[in-house]
Order: structure tokens, then C-alpha cells, then sequence
């Protein structure tokens, strides 16, 4: 530990440090007896915090000063609307509406100049976005008009652990690169179900994957997180360091820091056994009452899930119900969907295969469509769900006009004995309960408007009718919520007020909720 007289004296040091640009406190300073460790450099950040005021610049005035300090620092790293691959990295995103354009774009390819342009966003006072793997899909929550981009795409350093308990990745990588790098010790591990989802976003918001019903949450199988924190501190959050942001970190989204690095817990998967399942219109209300039946026995006696949806062609009016189900082993076809197997369907097939090969063919192209995600949850009810199904059928009938219009209705099965994992794991997480959902998407941006009106509408009036019948959860899962939805409303309470707490903390300044302001965000205290 360093002594007081020691801190003060690189607090000393810190304020004659800074020169090109604001280096952070933990990587710049090092203690005569050793460096610092991660609760002190806590302390540190909250003392130097205490003595700075951040100013909230206008957009330009703010972005203009980063763009200039980043481009005296790191030239190369930096790319203006002139540079040749400015368009590129501006529309590298997976919904057409999350492009927009930003001042600069800044591409680390180091933790330390995370911290150095977190630093300099805060000194000047400019607003920014940062981008993961690029899927959250609405203007403003990963890309910014005016401000800054940190486009983390260049952090993409992955390894499995000597022991190859865990695996470590950067904020650059995305699913199929952690699937590949486990896959040769026989590994798996709990993370997105797409191959191109990152890694940073979903964990920081929790996580959907085919085998929650066993192993959590993929928020819940992070063992650690490197952060960097609002005033460019860098720190490490796990079972023993910084435990209170550990847990923040767990569903919490981008409200406290920026993860350069995750260390995920790995299992020894080396195979799945697998499903692909297509129906007829007819199988629908058959479809849903199994869908229902596996929500509500879902133990986790055998790892499995799903991917359960029913796409509407509002032109052709073809109704389309399909399930991609795998499960943890070799026994095919996968017993846990035994429900669905006895419905006359068009397609089956069924696999055994190495996760990865799984992963591998579930692509989701980027820049293919404009989409507006919403949901609502409700406790497992098939009568209830064939209701909601039919008045959404209804509602799509009635919007048939808008160009490219691709309705899809997905019920997303969130098992209580994935909420088991975190009650049992010492730690917990942010959120809980049961999930279902719909999103649609669609090709024309002058229906934007109309269709999250549309879509807003229909759930608002659903939830209604599942409150009456005692069967709403307030629960939104933030990687499928609306622009217009707030999920930390369906939180515990107690839970955001101790996010919040936590959020002032470690972002005193707020550099986490007024500089970098889109995605989900705690609000004001
Ligand atoms: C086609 C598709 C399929 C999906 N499938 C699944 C699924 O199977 N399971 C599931 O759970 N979810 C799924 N989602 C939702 C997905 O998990 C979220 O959209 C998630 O936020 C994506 O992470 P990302 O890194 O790609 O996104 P980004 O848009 O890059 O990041 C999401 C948010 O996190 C912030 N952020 C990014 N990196 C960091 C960082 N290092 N530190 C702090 N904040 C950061 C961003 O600013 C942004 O607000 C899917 C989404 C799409 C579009």
C-alpha cells in the first residue's frame, strides 16, 4: 500500500503531468515501493476527482479540442471526415439508423489510450460515444453526430487462462472470436447467440445465450473487468477488488467506466446437439403453447435453450414459426425439445456439432435494415401469448404499406434457474425474472417515426391487458428494449439506487452520464 504522504505526492505529480495529453493515474505513476494497487488507485480517483470540475463544453467547441488533442497524440489512431476510412468506420454498425457523423473517431489499440482519451473528454469538456461490437440499434446509443467516436474495434487481444478456467478479451471482439479461441481445448462459454454481437455490450447488459437455464447469464460468468474509470483511472473490478462496481458492472450498461478487458468463466462444452425446426401457419398456436411449456419447465438439470420466433410476410401474408434449439451434450435430437418435435413441421434438422461450427453459420449482417426493437415481459401464459400473437398479426396488417417490412415476433425464455445462478454465485447482478419479447424491423427511413409509434402502442396497450390479468413482469431487457424504454424502471429499485451510489463513486465527475450520454443511462440522482 502506498503511504498518504506518497499520494500526495503523485497527486502532486499529476497535476504537472499533463502535457499531450492527461495520462492516466495508475499507468503514468509508479510508487518507489511497488505500484499502486487497484483500491488505491479507487482512492486516488476520488481525490483527484474531488479537485477538478468537468466542463460541459457545446458539441463543437468540446469535440473540436479532443479531436485536436487526440491528433496531436496519436495521429495515427485518429480518423476526420477527409480520411479514407472515415465512411467506413461511421457506418460500421448493424442498424442502418445507428450511422451518424461524428467529429473525429478515435481507435485505440491499447487500455492506456482508453484511458488517455477518457481523459481528454473530460478536460475538454466533449461529448462522445463508445462502440463495441456496434448491434445496440438506435441512433445515439453507439455513435454520436458532432462528438466523438472511441471506436474500441482494435481491441481485440483474447486468451485462455494456463488453467483454461477463464478466458480473457478485449471490447474489440465479438462472440465468434471467443467461440473460435476456445474451441481447440474443447471450451465453450455463455455469450451471445449471433456470431457478430460483441462481447463488450452484451456482457455489460447481461446476456442471452442458448444455455442460461444452467449457467446464468452471460453478465454472470465475467470474473473480472478492467475498467477505465471517468477521469481516466484505470481499475479492476472482481470478487476482491472494487467488489461494489464488480456487481455494477453486471447488467448496470456503460454507467460507470469503459471494460478494455473481460475475463469470462469457461465450461468444458467441447460438443451441442442442435435443432432447426420450421412450420406451417397452422402449427402456431401449437408452437406457442410449447413455447410456454418450456418456460415453465425449464429446470437446469439439462443445459439447453433457444432462439423462438414467428416472422409475418405482411405481403404473401405466409406466417412463418421456427426454432433454433441446442443443448449441452450429444443426445440428439435434443430431448429438452420434445414439446416442439411431435408438431407436424416443413423442416428439421438436427445436428451434433462443436459449438463454434453452430456459431459459425448464424450470421447478422451489418447495414441490412432499419429496425425498432420493443418488448414487454410476461409470466409464461399460452392463451395470453396466442392473444398478444394475433392482435400483433392484426397490428402488421395494418401498417402492410411500409416498404421492406420484415415483422418478426420472438418470445425470448428467460429461465428462473438462470436467475439461480447469480443468487448463488456470491456476487448477484442488477436485474431478474421472466422474459418475453417482439421486435420488428423494417427498410424506409421516413417510417421511423410511424413504426416506433406503432410498435409503442401495441406493447403499451398488451402490457395493460397482462396487468389485468396478473401477468406483466415490468422487466425490459435492455438488449431488446425501444429507444423509448427504460429498463432500469423495471429494476429493483433498491438496486438502482445503489447503482446510482455507486455511479457517483467512480464517476463523480459524470463523465459516464453527461459527456457520454446515449445507450441506457441511470438518469439524474
Ligand atoms: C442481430 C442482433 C442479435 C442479438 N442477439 C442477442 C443475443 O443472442 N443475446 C443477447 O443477450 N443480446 C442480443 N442482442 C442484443 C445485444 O446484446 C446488444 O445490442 C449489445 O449491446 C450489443 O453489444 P455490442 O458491443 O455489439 O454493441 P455496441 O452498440 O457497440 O454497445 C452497446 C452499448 O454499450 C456501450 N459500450 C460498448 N462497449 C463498451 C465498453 N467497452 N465499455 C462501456 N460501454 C461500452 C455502447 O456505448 C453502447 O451504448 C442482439 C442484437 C442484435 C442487433
Amino acid at each position: 500500500m502506498a503511504s498518504s504522504n506518497e499520494l500526495i505526492k503523485i497527486l502532486t505529480e499529476l497535476g504537472e503531468s499533463r502535457s499531450c495529453v492527461s495520462r492516466s493515474i495508475g499507468k503514468s505513476i509508479s510508487l518507489s515501493g511497488g505500484s499502486l494497487e487497484a483500491d488505491e488507485l479507487s482512492l486516488l480517483a476520488a481525490v483527484v476527482s474531488s479537485t477538478e470540475n468537468i466542463t460541459i463544453a457545446n458539441l463543437s467547441t468540446g469535440s473540436s479540442c479532443a479531436c485536436a488533442q487526440l491528433a496531436s497524440c496519436y495521429g495515427s489512431l485518429l480518423l476526420t471526415s477527409n480520411s479514407t476510412n472515415y465512411t467506413a468506420e461511421a457506418t460500421d454498425y448493424w442498424d442502418v439508423r445507428a450511422d451518424l457523423l461524428p467529429k473525429c473517431i478515435f481507435m485505440p489499440t491499447k487500455a492506456d489510450q482508453v484511458a488517455d482519451a477518457v481523459s481528454v473528454f473530460a478536460s475538454c469538456g466533449a461529448q462522445f460515444a463508445i462502440r463495441g461490437g456496434g448491434h445496440m440499434n438506435f441512433p445515439g446509443s453507439n455513435n454520436i453526430d458532432g462528438g466523438v467516436l472511441l471506436a474500441l474495434n482494435n481491441l481485440t487481444d483474447i486468451k485462455v487462462a494456463s488453467d483454461n478456467a477463464t478466458i480473457e478479451a478485449g471490447p474489440g471482439t465479438r462472440w465468434i472470436d471467443v467461440y473460435t479461441a476456445l474451441s481447440d481445448y474443447g471450451l465453450y462459454c455463455i455469450g451471445g447467440r449471433l456470431k457478430t454481437i460483441g462481447v463488450a455490450g452484451l456482457e455489460l447488459i447481461g446476456g442471452f445465450h442458448y444455455l442460461n437455464n444452467k449457467y446464468g447469464m452471460a453478465m454472470d460468468n465475467v470474473v473480472s473487468y478492467d475498467v477505465v474509470l471517468g477521469n481516466g483511472t484505470q481499475v479492476v473490478a472482481n470478487s476482491t477488488l472494487n467488489r461494489d462496481l464488480f456487481w455494477a458492472l453486471k447488467g448496470g450498461s456503460s454507467n460507470f467506466g469503459i471494460v478494455t478487458k473481460f475475463t469470462i468463466k469457461t465450461l468444458k462444452i467441447p460438443y451441442i446437439s442442435t435443432t432447426i425446426q420450421e412450420f406451417n401457419e397452422s402449427a402456431v398456436p401449437d408452437f406457442i403453447a410449447a413455447t410456454a411449456n418450456l418456460a415453465n419447465n425449464d429446470g437446469p438439470d439439462i443445459a439447453a435453450g433457444s432462439v423462438i420466433s414467428i416472422s409475418y410476410n405482411a405481403t404473401t401474408k405466409v406466417v412463418s414459426p421456427s426454432l433454433l434449439g441446442v443443448q449441452e451434450g450429444t443426445e440428439s435430437p435434443p430431448s429438452r425439445f420434445a414439446n416442439f418435435s411431435v408438431i407436424p413441421s416443413v423442416v428439421t434438422e438436427n445436428n451434433v456439432m462443436r459449438p463454434l461450427e453452430w456459431h459459425s453459420q448464424l450470421d447478422s449482417p451489418f447495414q441490412m435494415f432499419r429496425v425498432q426493437f420493443a418488448h414487454k415481459t410476461i409470466k409464461p401464459d399460452a392463451d395470453q401469448l396466442y392473444s398478444i400473437y394475433k392482435a400483433w398479426k392484426t397490428a402488421v396488417d395494418e401498417i402492410s404499406d411500409v416498404k421492406g417490412l420484415y415483422p418478426t415476433f420472438v418470445m425470448n425464455i428467460l429461465p428462473a434457474s438462470s436467475l439461480s445462478v447469480a443468487k448463488n454465485n456470491g456476487i448477484g447482478n442488477t436485474w431478474g425474472l421472466d422474459d418475453d419479447q417482439s421486435y420488428i424491423r423494417w427498410a424506409n427511413a421516413e417510417d421511423d417515426l410511424r413504426m416506433t409509434n406503432w410498435a409503442r402502442s401495441l406493447l403499451d396497450y398488451w402490457h395493460l391487458e397482462n396487468q389485468a390479468k396478473n401477468l406483466t413482469s415490468e422487466f425490459i431487457y435492455m438488449g431488446d428494449a425501444g429507444d423509448f424504454q427504460y429498463p432500469f424502471a423495471g429494476f429493483p429499485l433498491e438496486n438502482v439506487q445503489r447503482m446510482r451510489e455507486i455511479r457517483s463513486a467512480y464517476d463523480p465527475l459524470g463523465v459516464f452520464s453527461r459527456l457520454n450520454w446515449g445507450g441506457f443511462k441511470l438518469g439524474a440522482n
